[in-house]
């Protein structure tokens, strides 16, 4: 029998309304092996009711009943850790070292961080210019998030969790494209006996299922992950309600080494930066800057490092990376590819796609591009796959006009052992994370999010917290 993942409104388990379905493929065979409930705006509805609902009882709970809620779901998804890794592994064709060692255990964090964040999470007093001023953070009530399939169960909790923490309950819609974890998941809620209607899961497909939550009036704010173009339209759906919205989008990041880093000792983290999950997470690197007197080391280095990067099937343990998500993202890769060609660019070393990869399956291997204009289509937008191109830069403020020289500002990456360097590009770089020496190193706590075409509004730490809530300030008189 097929399998089916279903909605998940008021505690239980349904499919769509008028019964339809979305094929779910292995991307590693590119086959459709299950099959996921399409949810109609009557389904949303629904969820949105049942939300409302659950709304008064959670919001009046204590912020560390709700914390304790938090950290039994924690509990409840790390005892069977090894069994979500296996499926997230299985949904999206990444490796399962990093479904087991970074994606699920990183879901676990973000419910421990934000279950913490319920009750430590203060409002602000202010005293001596006007009275006693007393600012409440209330729940704002039913919120919806909507998460994109590049890191199902990591990106759907990071929303989540804050929802649930600060007061809210929150209708769910993870991307069709890999259902599986947030079907697992909201079962995970059910067993620990989380209240009905707290968590509402439709899946489906965005246009329908995602674009009738972000219209319906009952959903008081929106926190969206996934590309500039979906988000630029949420944004809008949004402004025309004066609804609260926060977008977490694309990018075309940059890695700048400097002119004291030497190549082979960093080729591995650079090319980690560019081809983890396959180059589909917001923040690989995608454009390497480098000095032009170092260029031949680094093309040296990085063809030399670049042998293992391998692209193949979970089940072989050679894999680096896995295969492109979709059809649609395979697609969408070879033709940047073949386009890159046509923009003068060069493949300069590649790494190689496993024997045991099924041809039929989507994936692509790793490649060094050189030779692309800073302003060809290729180095400015994103193509979200295992492509890196190589820039030389003549000093210091060239390399900086190239690292901003897309739309997108996400996050950048400098190598430097020079500590006045470092400050000089962390504050040039117009991004909204940068990272010296480091990429993709979290903590929870701070402001995480992009400027320009990569987003509006901030994610992690109280930044989440007070998305999730209205401010209402209380003047009392003195
Ligand atoms: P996407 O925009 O196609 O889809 C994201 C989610 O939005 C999915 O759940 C989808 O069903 C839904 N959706 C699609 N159209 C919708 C609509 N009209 N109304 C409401 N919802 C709709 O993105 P994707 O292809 O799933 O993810 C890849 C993109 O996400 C890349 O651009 C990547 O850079 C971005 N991303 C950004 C971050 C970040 O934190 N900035 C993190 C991960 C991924």
């Amino acid at each position: 029998m097929t399998t089916r993942y279903r909605l998940h409104i008021d505690g239980e388990d349904r499919d769509a309304h008028d019964g339809g379905v979305l094929p779910v493929f292995d991307p590693c065979r590119g086959l459709a092996v299950a099959e996921v409930a399409a949810a109609t705006p009557g389904d949303v509805e629904d969820a949105v009711a049942a939300a409302h609902r659950a709304f008064p009882a959670w919001a009046a709970l204590r912020p560390s009943e709700r914390g304790r809620w938090l950290q039994r779901l924690a509990d409840a998804l790390e005892a069977e850790a090894a069994a979500f890794a296996a499926l997230e592994s299985a949904d999206t064709g990444k490796p399962l070292a990093l479904c087991r060692e970074i994606e699920i255990p990183r879901a676990v964090a973000n419910l421990r961080f934000f279950a913490a964040a319920a009750s430590t999470f203060a409002s602000e007093a202010h005293h001596g210019e006007a009275g006693l001023n007393l600012t409440l953070r209330l729940p704002l009530g039913v919120v919806a998030t909507i998460s994109p399939w590049n890191l199902p169960l990591y990106l759907f909790t990071w929303k989540l969790a804050p929802a649930l923490a600060a007061g809210n309950t929150v209708v769910a819609k993870p991307s069709e494209i890999t259902p599986a974890s947030a079907s697992a998941f909201v079962q995970l809620a059910r067993r620990i006996g989380l209240p009905r209607g707290v968590l509402n899961l439709v899946q489906g497909a965005g246009p329908v299922a995602g674009e009738a939550l972000v219209r319906h009036p009952g959903v008081k704010a929106v926190s969206f992950t996934g590309s500039t173009a979906v988000g630029r339209r949420i944004g809008a759906l949004c402004g025309e309600q004066l609804k609260k919205c926060s977008l977490e989008l694309g990018g075309k990041n940059a890695l700048l080494a400097g002119e004291d880093v030497d190549a082979a000792p960093v080729a591995e983290l650079v090319l980690r930066s560019a081809f983890q999950n396959a180059g589909q997470i917001c923040l690989c690197n995608s454009r390497l800057l480098v000095p032009r007197g170092r260029l031949e080391e680094w093309r040296f280095a990085l063809a030399t490092a670049i042998g293992d990067w391998v692209a193949g099937p979970p089940s072989d343990a050679s894999a680096r990376l896995g295969p492109l998500a979709s059809q649609a993202q395979f697609d969408k890769v070879r033709g940047y590819l073949a386009l890159a060609r046509a923009e003068g660019g060069r493949v300069v070393a590649e790494g190689r796609i496993a024997a045991s990869a099924d041809p039929a399956g989507w994936f692509v291997a790793p490649v060094l591009l050189e030779g692309l204009g800073a302003a060809s289509r290729c180095a400015s937008e994103e193509i979200f796959g295992p492509v890196l191109s190589l820039h030389p830069y003549d000093d210091e403020a060239e390399a900086v006009a190239l690292a901003n020289a897309t739309p997108y500002g996400l996050a950048a990456t400098v190598l430097t052992h020079d500590l006045g360097r470092a400050q000089r590009l962390a504050a040039a770089l117009d991004v909204g994370l940068v990272w010296v020496n480091t990429w993709m190193q979290r903590d929870l706590r701070t402001p995480f999010g992009g400027a320009r075409q990569s987003g509006l509004g901030r994610e992690g730490g109280w930044e989440a917290m007070r998305f999730f809530t209205e401010a209402r300030n209380v003047c009392l008189g003195t």
